[in-house]
């Protein structure tokens, strides 16, 4: 079983308390953390939510010389238009294993925030989905697109819902194959939000279409949630006849049997 899970947060998230050494107490395999970049981030009272690069090399550099250089580094890069400049220059001379490309905010408030309940949820469905594919047509270098649910987690979105947007979701997944990105399944969307109907619709319009590269993420704060139903969204792909997963080391892709 060469896959790992491909979305993880540590402290060096700020919504994250957990540690590299809990992580690796999880497994003998491979590990990679995806930190947060959200800049104005107004999950967090609108400061910049940035990673410190530096101490998370030098973090990881250190265990690596004494874990088998196990620890692969990641970053989740949520994206607004407002912050585009910010997002490239800061990604510029640093080194990851994987980008996530994620879109959390509209600049204003988190899709995870109460004010959403209060709003249209076809509105909301809109702005969403068209800054997702704005996201990806603009951000070069991402290697996954995280949690494409992320906007309507709050939501009661059904599949019929979400068919009414096929055309926007179409070009989301088109510009995900334009950039060779991985389309991810976000393990806790699916089984926490219990978004896991939404994720068979999409996976299965993104296999019409002739994507193949997928990601297993679980989006893990903590221990707990390592790995968080994995077997069940393996399951899933496997019924869909998808029978590998996507991995990215130096950001170029290879694949691994499920
Ligand atoms: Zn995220
Ligand atoms: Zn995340």
């Amino acid at each position: 079983m060469g896959y790992y899970d491909q979305h993880m947060h540590t402290h060096f998230s700020p919504d994250s308390a957990e540690s590299f050494e809990n992580y690796l107490e999880q497994t003998d395999g491979l590990l990679v953390t995806t930190e947060h970049l959200d800049f104005h981030d107004a999950y967090n009272g609108g400061v910049d939510t940035v990673l410190d690069y530096a101490a998370y090399s030098d973090k990881i550099d250190a265990l690596n010389a004494i874990h088998d250089g196990r620890i692969r580094r990641g970053i989740e890069v949520g994206y607004t238009p407002e912050s585009h400049a910010r997002i490239m220059s800061y990604l510029e001379g640093k080194t990851f294993d994987v980008i996530l490309l994620s879109v959390h905010q509209n600049g204003r408030y988190d899709y995870l925030q109460p004010i959403i309940d209060e709003m249209d949820p076809k509105a909301v469905m809109q702005e969403y989905f068209q800054l997702c594919t704005e996201a990806v047509r603009q951000v070069d270098g991402a290697n996954i697109f995280a949690h494409f649910d992320y906007g309507i987690r709050r939501l009661p979105v059904t599949v019929d819902d979400l068919r009414e947007f096929e055309p926007l979701l179409k070009g989301l997944l088109n510009a995900i194959m334009a950039k060779e990105m991985a389309l991810e399944l976000n393990t806790r969307s699916m089984y926490e939000y219990n978004n896991a109907d939404l994720y068979r619709y999409m996976i299965g319009l993104y296999l019409e279409m002739g994507g193949s590269r997928f990601s297993l993420g679980s989006d893990a704060h903590s221990i707990q949630k390592y790995r968080y139903h994995f077997d069940d969204a393996i399951a899933l792909l496997h019924e869909l006849s998808v029978t590998e997963l996507t991995l990215f080391k130096n950001k170029m892709a290879y694949t691994e049997k499920i």
